[in-house]
């Protein structure tokens, strides 16, 4: 017997969530604000609450996915939590994800915050590789996790709620860095008889390869020492930035992307040492 569930928004991530579970033959109730989403998936088997409130009184196992912070208030307001399981996966900062996991406590409800790493095509889709980053209620996600795991991979990285949302926030961070990376590379070759299309798998691949660096900077932030390993270490870095911003200059470039990072680079060198890698930038960073 499938684990009956609740989901309180029909945007394009509830409604992949929702068919994820229907054909996963989980009993499935549904909520939304504007009706005609709940419509549609009837058909394919949901059950339609006509209001918020019934629809958490229908099941144990709650979900939400609406638009924001704002919006989870505007639509449990009124909801009756007690005894409920609540797993909220609308994107929110780790502070609304701790004031919410204390607020569902003050209701009587068990709290689970989850960041989905991943966008509607790839839910119910294993192999696209997406999945959901959970924290909050240890108890909540091990007793749900089979359920959990329909739609979407699960990560369970701690009891702290804000635990998901601060996961979630820095992949998403680390990526639009590499696609800043990526803007300046496509700019270079912009004014040039190269194809875009020519230069993409060459910069897809060298960002792979280079991807795995992360793990020797969390080595030097565990241990400390980050010369440990280096091959390209920060003294030669550092002089080879003047290649970089001439080359963006003379090819009409600006250099607003990369000059921060250099900036930081350079300053590190100042107090730190030459034989270090990048990892001393972290602390730059950190105030
Ligand atoms: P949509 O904009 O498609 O859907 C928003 C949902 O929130 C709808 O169900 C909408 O109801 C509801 N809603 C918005 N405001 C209110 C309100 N004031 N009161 C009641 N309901 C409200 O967004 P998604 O489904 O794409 O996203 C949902 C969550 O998932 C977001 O937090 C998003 O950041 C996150 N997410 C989305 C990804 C994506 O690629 N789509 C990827 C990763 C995370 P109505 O239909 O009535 O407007």
């Amino acid at each position: 017997e499938r684990t009956p569930v609740t989901l309180l928004g029909l945007g394009a991530m509830g409604t992949a969530l929702a068919r994820a579970w229907l054909a996963a033959g989980h009993p499935l109730t549904v909520w939304n604000r504007t009706p005609a989403a709940a419509s549609a998936l009837a058909a394919e088997g949901a059950r339609i609450a006509d209001t918020a409130a019934e629809a958490v009184a229908a099941n144990a196992l709650v979900v939400v996915c609406l638009l924001d912070d704002d919006s989870v208030d505007a639509v449990l307001e009124g909801t009756d939590l007690a005894d409920t399981d609540l797993v909220n996966l609308t994107t929110s900062t780790p502070a609304q994800a701790r004031a919410r996991a204390e607020w569902a406590r003050e209701r009587g409800a068990r709290y689970l915050d989850g960041g989905i790493m991943a966008v509607p095509p790839m839910i119910g889709a294993p192999e696209a590789g997406g999945y959901v980053f959970y924290s909050g209620s240890r108890g909540l996600f091990e007793r749900h996790r089979q359920t959990l795991a329909v739609p979407s991979g699960t990560t369970y990285v701690g009891e702290d709620a804000g635990f998901a949302a601060l996961h979630d926030v820095a992949l998403l961070s680390a990526m639009y860095g590499m696609f800043a990376g990526a803007a300046h590379a496509f700019a270079l070759i912009r004014k040039e008889d190269i194809d875009p299309a020519a230069l993409a798998p060459l910069l897809a691949d060298w960002l792979v390869a280079m991807a795995p660096a992360v793990h020797q900077t969390a080595d030097h932030l565990r241990s400390g020492d980050y010369a440990q390993g280096v091959v390209s270490n920060l003294a030669m870095q550092v002089a080879g930035t003047p290649t970089f911003l001439t080359t963006a200059e003379q090819q009409g470039v600006s250099p607003e992307l990369l000059s921060p990072y250099f900036d930081l680079m350079s300053r590190r060198l100042a107090v730190g040492s030459g034989e270090e890698g990048l990892t001393g930038v972290v602390d730059l960073l950190v105030r």
